[in-house]
């Protein structure tokens, strides 16, 4: 049999250079699981190679092949990265949502784009690479679950808190802001889940994310496949703690939340978005809208009974919005038993309706494009609304984003956590969680303004308040009595993990 010519892939995942986000956090960056799938359809005579910027900054590696992945923010430094490539005379190719997208921009710095799934076409490209009939475009489109690999762990060669797996693809609801329909379908697309499991079976942190968009979709097939994944996960004896991303429906069925509970899950990423009807009508929220915003404390409550801490996603920004409803929003978060929040900007993804509306009526400020993608981080205000200059969203959210994230206001919220879930870990994980997204959102006021936030919300300052000074100790008490003991207990009964 002939054999065949070595060859390598370098897989590059870039991160935004304008802001560091999530990789100002350790525990906040994300393995690129959609690298790891690359990895796995790429036939065996090809070396792979990682490079993720979140850990390692870019330097040149030779290779046949660079395959970059990118979200819209990162968009414009893989772009840097290819075109350093292209003048080699490499081959570039890139593919994840912003590629398909924008595909026509990113063919002006790669040879060619993947868009959507790559399962059903990635060994036609690599074939048709090594006949030299490489194509500008392939559309994957979006296979059938069975097609999706297990994803290849052996190339994260770096020491990332969380194992991400995905349990299914696809969102019916079109949300009028997110491209996630779009990129992966209206149809819930699932694994099987002992395929699931097997995968679950192979990872190695006593973290995991389990990254679907909403686990429990909207129906009840779902919510019954959720389970079996749940019971599959007690009876293999896989203990980990995770996360995962569901809708606000995930409180129906408590079921579900009983046996989430018992597999490890302590923290619930909900879509909860805004606090009234005309800000969810006008973002097509349509679940939340049908359910009610009174709903929302008796859903909480839900989730809280079971253990589990809730993680909710706040939109600020709308086209409606005026300054008081930011305030109202703030006051929510506060006010609700949301026990941590990711608190974003309004930021139209390309592709979106969303996006297509602002750009019609003239309301984005940020595009210079590519290199204006820098600032679509859901942090930085890239529009004028009706209401609202992005200047005057910058500073009212500085000022938002400090009254909820300062350390007074998290350990209150931390209190208010364990008290309604009466879970240490839940408690610890979601005032990790807020103390992580405070220290993104405001990074360049700690950075720049040590006597700032810095002040409140590092272990630096000398003059603290007796409030803190008391909750300091609690927090090391919650710590070792809860993570500190889910670590040891996890490393002495996996001892073979750390000898890997
Ligand atoms: S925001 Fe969530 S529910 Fe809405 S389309 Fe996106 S993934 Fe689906």
């Amino acid at each position: 049999m002939e054999l065949k010519k070595r060859r390598k892939l370098l897989l590059i995942n870039p991160t935004n250079q304008s802001r560091k986000g999530f990789v100002y956090v350790d525990s906040m960056r994300f393995m690129p699981i959609n690298l790891g799938i690359i990895a796995a359809l790429t036939p065996d005579h090809w070396d792979v190679e990682l490079l993720d910027e979140s850990y390692e900054p870019f330097h040149f590696i030779e290779a046949d092949i660079v395959g970059l992945t990118a979200f819209t923010s990162s968009a414009y430094r893989a772009y840097q990265i290819a075109d350093i490539y292209k003048e080699h005379g490499i081959t570039t190719i890139m593919g994840g949502v912003h590629a398909t997208m924008c595909t026509d921009e990113a063919l002006e710095h790669v040879h060619t784009v993947v868009q959507r799934d790559a399962e059903s076409i990635w060994a036609g490209v690599i074939k048709d690479f090594e006949e030299g009939n490489l194509k500008r475009i392939y559309d994957g489109g979006n296979v059938n679950p069975e097609e999706i690999p297990h994803v290849r762990r052996d190339i994260f060669k770096y020491p990332y808190t969380y194992d991400l797996i995905q349990t299914a693809r696809g969102c019916p609801m079109g949300c009028d802001f997110c491209s996630v329909t779009l990129m992966c379908g209206q149809k819930y697309r699932e694994r099987e889940v002992e395929a699931v499991l097997d995968e679950m079976e192979q990872t190695k942190s006593p973290l995991m994310f389990i990254v679907d968009d909403n686990l429990v979709n909207n129906n009840k097939k779902a919510q019954e496949r959720a389970i079996r994944l749940f019971k599959g996960m007690i009876a293999r004896g896989i203990k980990k703690h995770w996360l995962t991303q569901a809708s606000i429906n995930i409180a129906d069925n408590e079921e579900v939340l009983h046996w989430a509970y018992k597999a490890g899950c302590r923290l619930l990423l909900v879509g909860v978005e805004a606090e009234s009807p005309k800000a969810l009508k006008e973002m097509n929220k349509k679940l939340n809208l049908k359910r009610g915003v009174d709903s929302y404390e008796k859903a909480f409550a839900r989730i809280h009974k079971h253990g589990i801490g809730i993680l909710a996603t706040m939109i600020f920004g709308l086209e409606s919005d005026t300054v008081e409803d930011l305030y109202a929003r703030r006051d929510f978060v506060l006010n609700s038993s949301i026990d941590s929040y990711q608190t974003t900007v309004l930021t139209p993804l390309p592709g979106t309706v969303m996006y297509k509306r602002m750009k019609e009526s003239g309301m984005i400020a940020m595009d210079n494009y590519p290199s204006d993608w820098e600032k679509y981080q859901f942090m930085y205000p890239v529009v004028n609304t009706p209401n609202i200059s992005h200047i005057e969203m910058r500073e009212v959210m500085k000022d938002i984003w400090i009254s909820l994230y300062k350390k007074d206001t998290i350990r209150r919220k931390l209190m208010k956590t364990i008290w309604n879930t009466k879970s240490l870990s839940a408690a610890y994980w979601t005032y990790a969680t807020n103390h992580n997204y405070g220290r993104m959102l405001l990074e360049h006021y700690i950075e720049n303004e040590p006597g700032g936030l810095n002040y409140d919300m590092e272990f630096k300052s000398g003059k603290r308040s007796r409030y803190l000074k008391i909750t300091d100790r609690i927090m090391i008490l919650i710590y070792k009595l809860s993570w500190e003991r889910l670590l040891a207990n996890y490393f002495q009964s996996n001892k073979h993990l750390n000898k890997q």
